[in-house]
């Protein structure tokens, strides 16, 4: 690491060399003593591929977790995967239809077995890409949901909520999703809006003395109705209540009953009841005895218990028949065009059946409340705060949860059937069950699995050894930092507050700092399907990890969204890469700088810099770097990470690259006293720099801060610590005399550049109306203002020229720059004539156009407005040139 930096930053020439050097001194494991940091990684399926919003969401847990462990936490980020059930046996699934086969040709056992080949082939290559974004993960730890221990944790969590009466089998609707052929829960049934119809149906009287019409949105399902339901006060229906209909195509007779739960002032106010097919009308069905006829097969076909003609048909096709029959007999009343919300697997998007089904559920209101009472108490807090909002929302309005999943990757339901019908005993238990406890004889265990996220709901404490009381148990919860994506708040972030409620006494972590979301220009979310995603590792090989880390931070304030362009990612990614390559030059000249070690700036030490010592410029950039330290920490304590990547960004770029470095240069080449302050202000305030970013650019900062002179070989800039405010070097007498350099240097080099006077060619500046405190300040930078501005004479004083370019500093000093010596005058003004003239014409002949009615009235409005947009922009540069024509005192053009 001793051979000189190379002229060019070279990300991918430092990158993975660093990160196998952090990963060989251990550096990402939490220190053996300190306070605990912990934030839990929202563990990434086993088999998902990296993209963008993985990209987003660990790099603002790295930001968080490299800024407290460089503040001295002892900061565990615990990684994991995810064996994640429906998504998983998918993949393998299709890889099987591939060659021709199934699940159910090879068998459960077969089935398993070739799922764990896929995943131990496949998986976690996912852990392997988030290290190359330069994640500090301590992998020592990671653990996948299906592990053993986490596995041992479910059971235990199963058998405890089974024994207190918390989780029960029953039969319910379910959302069914008739290509998985599972259930799912609430959460995974995507609610889509979608434009469908209303049907409305007469169902005559069984007495032929009239009809009542009923509306339904999915007409099949007419076939299992075993009632038609009024509201019991409903004067229209009152005298029907108790009478029979005959129900069209199946001939059926059913009963009119009176139940609360129908509204009187939705459609006729009369609702044909499904208990099979409905969850509002399973629980009507049961209030009135009315039998469950399932209608439909688990492929969403219709079933045995549907008329002949319609058995085998798909609920599609079904649904064409029923309507086509209505139509036939004269009983279909109306169709109506209709949008409303229909749920959809959130694994494949097929349309979800609610169907009716034995499924084990967790009682949740029990387990909500205490998680609820933490964010009421202010315990649970979330950024932004809405977040919370739709937390206590879920919270209060919480349904029982579905955990049975038809599936056969997963965690197997702990629960054994004793098959001697005359016991028929059950038991949940720990350990596998081979005998009944009650007789002794056979049993059979379950079949289903769990739902996924039974096993990540629980990752806070059985990642860290629980049902165990291990050390890390004991020293890692509850964490602190919840950081994600809002999609999972309800699938994962309020079910682990619940679980760390119930099971460890304690919520697992504090603070859920919800981010936005990964987007294009257009703003669609970033997905394989529309092919508008940016891969990361794509990034990451052309710009740098650095590069995508900043452009990622800097784009995601609090509450918005991450937009990026994948038709343009130079312009979305060159930044951060810019800014690397300013970092490097910089930390380049600067350790050249250095050739041994720089004098102290605080402290006990003979050779320390006395205050008397520092020139304005240094004190000036000690106070710039003060106000950076404070600012930087302050918005990462507030999650605006973007706030503190531009505050570091202007600090390091600006005031210290731009200003500071060159202000010195003189006192480091020599020419002027000074050198060895200048020097080490210069360090300082560059070490301060770099670990400010650290947390956003890790590699690049790393690659220089090591090389400062007298650095240990094995010292880290990752565990180096987090700078500390010093007030002292709050210096606003500093701030402000230097300001007024800075303007006076700015204002001069833009009339330079509006006047194009050569890059080599002095200037000479008259300064008017200036102040006595003004006057003394530029009097004694005035060696800084002539370098740095290319000034031959700065004049206190109006000038008597008149040809020239003017500006007015804040504090009111009138600021005069001569050009008729600096420029050619009378070359400058024929050229701003002919550019004048060139103008001219281009805004007559686009008045002209736009003054044609033929034009504006049959072009297209965007581009009637653009045309306008042109005349307004040249208008507007005729009128700078007119104005430079008048100071330059050009004739008549
Ligand atoms: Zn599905
Ligand atoms: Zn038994």
């Amino acid at each position: 690491m001793t051979e000189p930096l190379a002229p060019q930053y070279n990300p991918a020439a430092i990158e993975s060399d660093l990160y196998r050097w952090w990963m060989e001194r251990n550096l990402f494991a939490p220190a053996p003593r300190g306070t605990p940091y912990v934030v839990m990684m929202p563990p990434p399926n086993v088999t998902a591929v990296l993209h963008m919003g993985h990209g987003l969401n660990n790099t603002i847990q790295d930001v968080l977790v490299r800024f407290e462990r460089m503040r001295g936490k002892a900061a565990l980020w615990l990684p994991g995967t995810d064996h994640a059930g429906i998504a998983t046996q998918n993949v393998v699934e299709r890889l099987l239809a591939k060659e021709g086969t199934t699940r159910f040709d090879i068998g459960r056992e077969a089935f398993v077995e070739r799922v764990w080949a896929y995943v131990r082939e496949t998986g976690a290559t996912i852990l392997d890409q988030l290290k190359a974004l330069g994640c500090s993960a301590d992998w020592s730890r990671t653990y996948f949901t299906l592990d053993e221990g986490l596995s041992r944790a479910v059971r235990e969590v199963f058998v405890r909520l089974y024994e207190r009466g918390l989780i029960y089998r029953g039969h319910y609707i379910v959302n069914w999703c008739p290509r998985c052929l599972t259930a799912l829960s609430n959460e995974e049934a995507d609610k889509e809006e979608t434009d469908g119809h209303l049907w409305h149906f007469r169902y005559p009287l069984a007495d032929g003395s009239g009809h009542v019409t009923v509306a339904t949105t999915r007409p099949e399902t007419m076939l299992g109705d075993a009632a038609v339901a009024v509201h019991p006060d409903d004067e229209r229906y009152r005298a029907l209540i108790g009478r029979e209909l005959r129900l069209p195509v199946v001939d059926r007779l059913i009963p009119i009953v009176a139940d609360e739960a129908v509204d009187p002032a939705f459609g006729t106010g009369a609702v044909k009841v499904t208990p099979a097919h409905d969850p509002t009308d399973f629980e009507i069905g049961k209030r009135h005895g009315l039998p469950s006829i399932d209608v439909m097969t688990p492929e969403a076909r219709m079933s045995l218990a549907a008329p002949d003609r319609f058995q085998g048909l798909d609920r599609y096709e079904a649904r064409k028949r029923v309507v086509d029959e209505f139509e036939a007999a004269g009983l279909l009343a109306k169709v109506e065009p209709h949008r409303h919300a229909v749920g959809h697997c959130y694994r494949c998007d097929t349309v979800v059946e609610p169907r009716l089904s034995e499924q084990w559920f967790v009682k949740m209101a029990p387990l909500a409340r205490p998680a609820l009472a933490a964010y009421r108490e202010g315990r649970l807090r979330f950024v932004p705060e809405r977040g919370g909002a739709e937390y206590a929302q879920w919270m209060e309005n919480i349904r029982d949860w579905c955990i049975s999943r038809q599936l056969w990757w997963g965690h197997r339901i702990p629960v054994w059937y004793c098959q001697d019908e005359r016991c028929a005993r059950i038991v949940a238990s720990r350990t596998d069950v081979t005998r009944c406890p009650g007789c002794g004889g056979g049993v059979r265990q379950d079949e289903d699995v769990l739902d996924t996220w039974f096993s990540s709901w629980l990752v806070p404490f059985s990642s860290l050894g629980w049902p165990d009381a291990t050390e890390d148990l004991r020293r890692f919860y509850p964490g602190d930092t919840l950081a994600t994506a809002p999609e999972i708040l309800f699938f994962w972030v309020a079910r682990m507050v619940m679980s760390g409620c119930e099971f460890m006494g304690d919520i697992p972590f504090k603070t859920v700092y919800l981010h936005g979301t990964v987007r294009d220009t257009q703003h669609r979310k970033m997905s394989k399907s529309l092919g508008n995603g940016i891969d990361p590792l794509d990034v990451v090989e052309q710009f740098g990890a650095d590069a995508l880390r900043y452009a990622l931070v800097a784009g995601s304030a609090v509450g918005t969204d991450v937009i990026l362009d994948p038709n343009d990612i130079i312009t979305s990614f060159a930044p951060g890469r810019n800014f690397a390559n300013k970092l490097w030059n910089a930390g380049r000249f600067i350790l050249s700088n250095l050739a041994g070690p720089t004098r102290p700036l605080a402290g006990r030490a003979k050779n320390v810099v006395r205050r008397d010592e520092l020139s304005l410029a240094d004190r000036w950039i000690l106070a710039r770097c003060e106000a950076a330290v404070v600012e930087v920490t302050d918005a990462l304590e507030r999650f605006r990470l973007n706030e503190a990547a531009a505050a570091a960004y202007r600090f390091v770029w600006s005031d210290l690259a731009d200003w500071y470095i060159e202000q010195i240069k003189p006192r480091l080449y020599g020419d002027q006293p000074g050198g060895d302050v200048a020097r080490a202000v210069a360090a300082q305030t560059f070490d301060v720099g770099l670990r400010l970013l650290h947390p956003v650019m890790p590699f690049v900062t790393e690659a220089l801060w090591k090389r400062f002179p007298g650095r240990h070989p094995d010292a880290s800039i990752s565990t180096s610590p987090w700078p500390r405010s010093d007030r002292r070097a709050s210096d606003s007498d500093a701030l402000r005399r230097f300001g007024l350099i800075q303007e006076l240097v700015t204002a001069v080099r833009q009339i330079r550049a509006e006047n194009s006077v050569a890059p080599g060619q002095n200037v000479r500046v008259a300064l008017g109306n200036l102040g006595p405190d003004a006057r003394r300040t530029l009097t004694a930078e005035l060696g800084t203002i002539t370098r740095l501005a290319k000034v031959s004479d700065l004049h206190f004083g109006e000038s008597t020229e008149r040809v020239g370019g003017h500006a007015v500093l804040t504090d009111g000093t009138a600021v005069f720059v001569p050009l008729g010596d600096a420029i050619d005058v009378e070359r400058e003004c024929s050229r701003l004539s002919a550019e004048v003239e060139r103008l001219l014409q281009l805004i007559t002949g686009q008045e002209k156009k736009l003054g044609n009615q033929q034009f504006t009235s049959k072009a297209p409005a965007a581009v009637v407005e653009r045309e306008r947009e042109k005349l307004a922009s040249w208008r507007e540069q005729h009128e700078v040139l007119a104005r430079k024509r008048a100071l330059l005192g050009c004739g008549n053009a």
